[in-house]
């Protein structure tokens, strides 16, 4: 088990610890999942906290990228304007991502208008419109997107932006505003995709490949519902790894492309409770894959997903990297989330794993992207705390705690670290804790454009741009996800981009903004057991796909099978009756005789 008491001491100076044998390391993951934050954060403080040339360095580095993305005329997006006007703290905010994410769902027109006349009646549009510029151009911008073919709104006629929005919401039909946001979502979706298909991908890619910039490609689609859905994905993994090859591109000068993959898109049964469908028929499928793109010198990347999946996608993962057929081939690499509290010990646990096989493992380090989700999993799963972090500061620290391991020196050519953030403060503290230049930066396709603009003018690392290539249809849970991180008033673009937020406020180094607060917790989110407040306790569940929480009840109830033979008899007048007696077969495993 982890010595809690001086973790930077055993993760930064031992390289024993990457010899130590793999199933050793394997256990100080999964008793981390639900672990006190009061607890584990004090340890990471200590990892994460900057020396004081770093924190200089970091404060003057991101003064720089803000006072240059703010000057930036460019940066400042129609949508990020939008975005920031109806943040996700406001109801209109919340309710226009209700809506849009709702409406694309909703399969007949009369349930999408009664969706619409629900939704938009109670909202306080008018409060949105209170002062002039930056509201006229969210007005406009939700003019312009509204409209498309749609409403013709025009500025030269001096309508007001009250006027506009609500003559939007008053006068329109609900089959016009269905229609407007549909299209509203489909401006959207050519925000943050690059492509219908991976060759209109890449030619969309070339301008930025010749400035520098290099490509991960994603296959839009996730969580396949049925074989169908999952040999779909399938052909098109294969397909755009086929393409992307052939692909040879005269302007690239940064690093070659890869591809990302979700796993869930590949089987319609990707839970840790089908472990053994997981670990041969999803097996098979991606290491055919694999070999495919090892053939064609594509790079692979499995991005992450739900908590309750990382352990069977570690499992996964190294018994792909283990087949002979990948072994030394040093191109598929994998995503850990630093708001999971078990980040640490995974980025251990690869380390040696890259070590032992003696080729690297190229690794992206993100914050994560299901925050909310994972949230309201472990409520209603009744689970003793969260897996991930409750203050946004928290998972900074815990992601610069990664980082710090990750460039240290004894992890350097296992790991591949490939930092994805949109935020200047962690772009600027990773800068100021490197002391070489082996790792990349990433963002995604239609964010964080302008900052990394200028981050590689001022820095000159090498920096991958994160790109979904799909249909308008297929957009909808990454554009969600999008939304949630744009739309939140805590994130980093969004406080970027608004200009009220004072730049000292963004250079705060996350150690200072957690060690300031009052707790380490978040006291305003309630742990699981007590949402319901003093009153009622949640009732309790069992994280079955967690192997801390799992194995010692299976052993307990394995014991009690074990052991324990039922007899029952009729009792009538409290006294058991004779007759005849017969074995009860168990109804799921007939070789089971459970009495
Ligand atoms: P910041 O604004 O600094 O951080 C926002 C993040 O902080 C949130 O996303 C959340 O993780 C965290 N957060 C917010 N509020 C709280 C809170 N109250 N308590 C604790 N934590 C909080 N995500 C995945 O999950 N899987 C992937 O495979 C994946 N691939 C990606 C690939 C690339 C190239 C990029 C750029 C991102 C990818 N992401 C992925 C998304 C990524 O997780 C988000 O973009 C990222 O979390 C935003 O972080 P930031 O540093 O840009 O922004």
């Amino acid at each position: 088990m982890l010595n809690q008491k001086d973790i930077s001491a055993q993760y930064l100076s031992s390289h024993d610890r990457l010899t130590e044998p793999l199933d050793e390391l394997w256990q100080n993951i999964s008793p981390l999942y639900c672990i006190r934050e009061s607890i584990w954060l004090k340890q990471l403080l200590r990892l994460s906290q900057p020396t004081e040339v770093e924190a200089q360095q970091a404060i003057t580095l991101t003064t720089q990228f803000i006072e240059r993305v703010r000057a930036d005329k460019k940066a400042v997006h129609m949508i990020d304007a939008l975005l920031l006007e109806y943040s996700l703290d406001t109801r209109e905010g919340v309710l226009l991502m209700c809506l849009a994410e709702a409406l694309m769902r909703v399969p007949d027109k009369a349930t999408a208008d009664a969706l619409i006349r629900d939704k938009l009646s109670v909202a306080d549009w008018q409060s949105h419109l209170k002062s002039s510029d930056s509201l006229f151009v969210n007005a406009s911008t939700w003019g312009l997107m509204l409209t498309g073919k749609v409403i013709n709104y025009d500025q030269r006629e001096n309508t007001s932006p009250t006027k506009a929005l609500n003559s939007l919401v008053t006068k329109f039909s609900e089959p016009v505003i269905r229609q407007a946001m549909h299209q509203a979502m489909k401006i959207m979706g050519h925000q943050f995709v690059l492509g219908r298909d991976i060759n209109e991908a890449l030619k969309n890619a070339e301008t930025p490949r010749s400035q520098g910039f290099s490509y991960s490609f994603d296959m839009l689609g996730e969580a396949a519902l049925t074989s169908t859905d999952a040999q779909k994905y399938y052909d098109d993994y294969f397909n755009a790894i086929s393409e992307l090859a052939k692909f040879k591109s005269k302007k690239a000068t940064g690093p070659e492309p890869s591809i990302s993959i979700k796993l869930s898109a590949l089987h319609p049964r990707y839970e840790a409770a089908n472990e053994e469908r997981v670990l041969t028929e999803l097996f098979e499928t991606v290491l055919a894959l694999l070999q495919h793109a090892r053939e064609q010198n594509v790079a692979i990347t499995i991005d992450a997903e739900e908590a309750d999946r990382l352990e069977i996608s570690l499992k996964l993962f190294a018994k792909l990297y283990q087949d002979d057929s990948i072994k030394g081939w040093g191109k598929f690499g994998l995503v850990v989330q630093a708001y999971s509290k078990r980040a640490l010990p995974v980025i251990t646990w690869l380390a040696a794993l890259a070590k032992q096989q003696g080729n690297c493992i190229p690794m992206r380090l993100v914050k994560g992207a299901y925050w909310d989700t994972e949230l309201k999993l472990a409520q209603q799963h009744g689970h003793e705390d969260y897996p991930v972090y409750t203050r946004k500061e928290a998972t900074d620290v815990s992601y610069l705690a990664c980082a710090r391991l990750l460039l240290s020196d004894h992890i350097r050519g296992c790991i591949f670290p490939q930092f994805a953030s949109h935020n200047a403060q962690t772009i600027a503290a990773i800068a100021s804790m490197a002391s070489h230049q082996d790792f990349e930066f990433q963002r995604l396709h239609g964010m964080g454009d302008a900052l990394y603009h200028h981050a590689k003018n001022l820095l000159n690392y090498d920096v991958r741009i994160y790109a979904p290539v799909g249909s308008h249809k297929d957009l909808l849970p990454y554009l969600v996800r999008r939304l949630l991180e744009n739309g939140a008033n805590s994130s980093f673009v969004h406080r970027l981009v608004d200009a009220r937020c004072p730049v000292d406020e963004l250079t705060e180094h996350p150690v200072d903004t957690l060690r300031s607060r009052s707790s380490l917790p978040n006291p305003r989110i309630m742990s699981p057991p007590k949402i319901f407040g003093k009153q009622r306790k949640n009732s309790k569940g069992l994280a079955c796909d967690i192997e801390s929480e799992w194995l010692p009840f299976k052993q307990q109830v394995d014991c009690f099978l074990k052991d324990h033979v039922w007899h029952a008899h009729s009792i009538i007048g409290g006294a058991q009756q004779p007759g005849q007696s017969h074995p009860v077969i168990a109804p799921y495993d007939h070789k089971i005789t459970v009495g």
